[in-house]
């Protein structure tokens, strides 16, 4: 069994008021724990059931980076008989027959804001909709993170529910976990029940198959007969099928039959109507002025934008306050800075190298090259921009001689900012993929 304070582990990787309305309330029972379970107990059902819905695949994450393999997760009230190891593990069994997969029933094509930055993706997947297995097999989107990838995938299952077709929905990370489960309790059958027979299969975020030869053997299988079958595939990536390094030639190949489309960063307009489309659903009425704020202030990422309407909701409803710009303001202060406390500049680091492709270690020297200059310049700015970091700090962090190099870093950034939209994209899509802890 593992020796790490799982907890711990967990405060690093969610928001700190998660952490202390949540989490902190957790109790890890070591002794009913095993590798293929872990229990947890919480103090009442509402606590329990928010971190069943929320953190489960969290917590399941957090294990297998440490240790490569996903237990079960049990959140038991506190008192409450242990139900049997063997009954729990059986009812992930019994879902492994092909029914739907719960889905998010928000993610609707109605719900879904167009503009010219996703209008292909839109398109392809409404006309993949209307003709499952017919049309686009598969229909790959890629791009960004939190650019309404997973919310379209889930808008065309939640649309072939409505079909009565059987619908099944997972990360990548979800069907190599079942797969690796299957095969050490010998239900190899179960699994192949499962995503073999299925009128639509919508796999999230194919880029973690990187290397994964295995779970990349059974997926290619499972491609081929779900094809012969005229049965619709669709994924989704953060970058093109001939992007994913260590992806075999063969499964490269498959991704790209059907139709390959992207989702890009909205653009100003698109973003405002995003706003707009949420404050609706969610019932919250904000002035023009507010909204323009909101969209001016947190430029790229969409999912910053729900945590703060979700804020300025409860602050409304819950603590009577009038919904004003002063209010927003400092809402957004406080997210921005618990935004901050979260990323470390190391994180920092991790993702400008991999996405860029520099070694960290020439990040940290005084290497001259442009790939290099560049990327130092970008991981100096996010630094600077994401963390509480001072100029003094970044300069030490990065082995750099004084602040003024830092500053004449990011005053460049600045300017690139302005007239380069490249440089500007790519420190977006940075911006998007460390706020969204992708490290
Ligand atoms: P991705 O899977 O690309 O990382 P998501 O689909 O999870 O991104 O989107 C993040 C959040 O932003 C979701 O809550 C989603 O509803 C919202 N979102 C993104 N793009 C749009 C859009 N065009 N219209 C409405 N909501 C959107
Ligand atoms: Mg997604």
């Amino acid at each position: 069994m593992l020796k790490v304070n799982i907890l711990e582990e967990l405060e690093k990787e969610i928001t700190t008021s998660d952490y202390n309305k949540f989490i902190k309330q957790l109790v890890y029972k070591r002794a009913s724990s095993s590798d293929e379970l872990i229990v947890f107990e919480a103090p009442n059902k509402f606590i329990a059931n928010y971190i069943k819905t929320k953190f489960t695949n969290t917590i399941q994450n957090i294990y297998f980076n440490l240790t490569n393999t996903k237990p079960s997760i049990e959140i038991k009230l506190a008192g409450e008989k242990r139900r049997a190891k063997k009954d729990i593990l059986n009812d992930q069994l019994l879902s492994s027959t092909p029914e739907n997969t719960i889905l998010n029933q928000s993610y609707t094509f109605d719900s879904f804001v167009v503009g010219s930055s996703n209008q292909m993706a839109y398109n392809a997947s409404k006309a993949v909709s209307t003709k499952l297995g017919i049309l686009y097999n598969p229909l790959f989107i890629y791009g960004g993170t939190g650019l309404g990838k997973t919310h379209l995938l889930q808008a065309i299952g939640n649309s072939a529910i409505e079909q009565h077709k059987t619908v099944i929905y997972v990360t990548i990370e979800q069907f190599m976990n079942d797969f690796t489960f299957s095969i050490k309790t010998n239900k190899m059958d179960h699994f192949r029940n499962k995503y073999r027979k299925c009128d639509l299969l919508l796999i999230d975020d194919v880029q973690f198959l990187s290397g994964k030869d295995e779970t990349q053997k059974e997926l290619f299988h499972t491609f081929n007969e779900l094809h012969t079958a005229n049965k619709q595939i669709i994924l989704t990536s953060d970058k093109l099928p001939s992007q994913i390094a260590g992806l075999e030639e063969r499964l490269k190949s498959r991704f790209e039959w059907g139709l390959t489309t992207d989702v890009q960063i909205p653009g100003f307009e698109t973003k405002i109507a995003i706003i707009e489309k949420k404050c609706d659903l969610n019932a919250i009425n904000l002035s023009k002025e507010i909204v323009q704020y909101i969209a001016t202030t947190l430029d790229s990422s969409i999912r910053e934008v729900e945590g703060l309407l979700i804020k300025i909701n409860a602050s409304a409803d819950l603590l009577g306050q009038k919904i004003n710009l002063e209010l927003v303001q400092n809402l957004l202060k406080d997210q921005i800075k618990e935004k901050k406390d979260n990323i470390k500049l190391p994180n920092i680091i991790e993702i400008v190298s991999r996405e860029l492709n520099i070694k960290p270690s020439d990040l940290k020297s005084s290497k001259r090259t442009a790939n290099v200059v560049n990327g130092r310049r970008i991981a100096i700015y996010l630094s600077r921009e994401l963390t509480h970091n001072s100029m003094p700090d970044i300069a030490k962090f990065l082995g750099m001689k004084d602040h003024s190099s830092v500053s004449k870093n990011i005053s460049k950034a600045n300017e690139l900012i302005e007239k380069d939209e490249n440089f500007r994209l790519t420190i977006e899509n940075l911006k998007n993929k460390i706020i969204n802890k992708e490290y």
